[in-house]
């Protein structure tokens, strides 16, 4: 029997759902959400603009130390803080998309984040939302998600999202940088994209949010519950 908060790990690619469905589960479950995605891509946008070289292992891991970054709930909905500025529009850049994946696959940084990641998760009561959460920053989780939905799906869905912001984009371009994106992290030597053994598979192509919310929190329920019996 343990009173701990529960860890849930949600990983996949970009674009299957995992941001919308991890702010609803720690909202619904009175949890902390940790968007370890915008890690990497604080880091990205600090590095672009200190004009740091991508492949400069020793600078990007040295900047990790450098940087402060923080999460905080407004008005506006959560928001990502980099040494106190807003930046929660400036990492969402294409440009800036693509740069993080070059900079995740650096282990220098993967190594400062993971650390900082399992820091901020130790003590429970958190939803974590990343690539290799399940795998690497808590392979212990509670309870493990691998979310996906096809590459044409999340193509539109992103595609979607840019248009109601008012940014011009190409769908067939869109897909096709969703795909990119999918094979540098699965093919990346350090902590690529992958699904824990155990993680519960969730396909979210064609099926609405609310039907996935319920789906996750039912397992969540069943795994808590053996966790306390
Ligand atoms: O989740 P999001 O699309 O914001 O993540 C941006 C990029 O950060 C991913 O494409 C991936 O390269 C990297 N990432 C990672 N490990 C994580 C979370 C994100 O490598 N745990």
């Amino acid at each position: 029997m343990t009173d701990k908060q529960p860890i849930i790990a949600i990983d996949g690619p970009s674009g299957a759902g995992k941001s919308t469905l991890s702010k609803l589960l720690a909202r619904e479950l009175g949890l902390v959400n940790i968007d370890t995605g915008a890690m990497y891509r604080c880091v990205a946008l600090a590095a672009a603009r200190r004009g740091i070289d991508p492949e400069d292992h020793a600078r990007l891991g040295q900047l990790c130390g450098e940087l402060r970054i923080d999460f905080c709930r407004s008005a506006a909905g959560e928001r990502v803080l980099l040494d106190g500025e807003d930046v929660s529009l400036a990492i969402r850049t294409p440009e800036i998309s693509l740069l993080t994946s070059r900079v995740a696959a650096s282990p220098a940084v993967r190594q400062a984040l993971v650390g900082l990641q399992q820091t901020l998760g130790r003590a429970g009561g958190v939803v974590l939302e990343g690539r290799d959460i399940g795998t690497v920053v808590f392979p212990r989780a509670d309870a493990k998600f691998f979310l996906m939905a096809s590459a044409e799906e999340r193509g539109r869905r992103r595609f979607d999202e840019l248009r109601a912001r008012g940014v011009e984009v190409d769908l067939a371009q869109t897909i096709a940088e969703v795909r990119a994106r999918d094979e540098a992290d699965s093919d990346r030597e350090h902590a690529p994209l992958l699904q824990a053994a155990d993680a519960v598979v969730i396909d979210s192509t064609g099926k609405g949010i609310d039907a996935v919310l319920a789906e996750m929190l039912q397992i969540i329920e069943e795994r808590t519950a053996c966790a306390r019996s």
